[in-house]
């Protein structure tokens, strides 16, 4: 979601209209683990309003093309979902506004139309002494997998567009892995790279 079908991420345009681009920083930048600042970066959210929250979501600018690129793949008739470690009521507005079947996140925890500053992460395998993908909140593997199995769709048919780390795996499993203004490592491992336009991909699926 941010960075492929968003400009930009949706926790520093919220870091920057609520104030809290310091405390942002010190969390990024510190030696947690990657689901752990996920945690943390929730407190800092901790008193705004739901509205508000929205309100500055709706905000950001969405990719060229991204409007595009979903309503062609739903027109050939794929399932299209998004997987981000971003927050689940962000990804439900974008999901809505999209025409996007599916959306997976991290949960905020709401009290009276405010956020507490809990979380419940989509990721329930942790493991944070072991190599590998699972430090992150979510599991895009895992995801890409379970849907393919709910779905009854061969992993060889599914299609991932990420731009970070946290894509890699999902990337490294899908038939077709599609790094989108992705860093140099997620270019690596992915089928095709692809730049600017959102709606490029579409000469590679359809
Ligand atoms: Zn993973």
């Amino acid at each position: 979601m941010d960075g492929t079908l968003l400009v930009g991420r949706t926790i520093y345009v919220l870091a920057g209209e609520v104030g809290f681009e310091e405390q942002l920083h010190e969390v990024m930048t510190s030696d947690m683990q990657k689901y752990e600042k996920t945690r943390e970066i929730a407190w800092l959210l901790k008193g705004l309003s739901v509205e508000r929250l929205l309100e500055i979501f709706d905000a950001i600018p969405l990719r060229t093309g991204a409007q595009k690129t979903i309503a062609t793949v739903k027109k050939a008739g794929m399932i299209t979902a998004i997987a981000t470690d971003s927050y689940q009521l962000a990804a439900d507005r974008l999901a809505k506004r999209l025409g996007i079947d599916r959306a997976f996140a991290n949960e905020l925890d709401i009290k009276d139309g405010k956020v507490t500053g809990k979380t419940k992460l989509n990721n329930q395998k942790l493991e944070p002494r072991m190599p590998g993908c699972k430090i992150h909140s979510i599991c895009k593997r895992d995801i890409l997998h379970n849907l393919c199995d709910e779905l009854g769709v061969t992993l060889a048919k599914s299609v991932v567009v990420g731009d970070g780390n946290i894509d890699r795996c999902m990337i490294e499993d899908a038939g077709l892995g599609i790094a989108f203004e992705a860093q140099a490592e997620l270019n690596e491992v992915a089928d095709i790279v692809v730049k600017g336009d959102l709606s490029k991909i579409l000469e590679h699926i359809l």
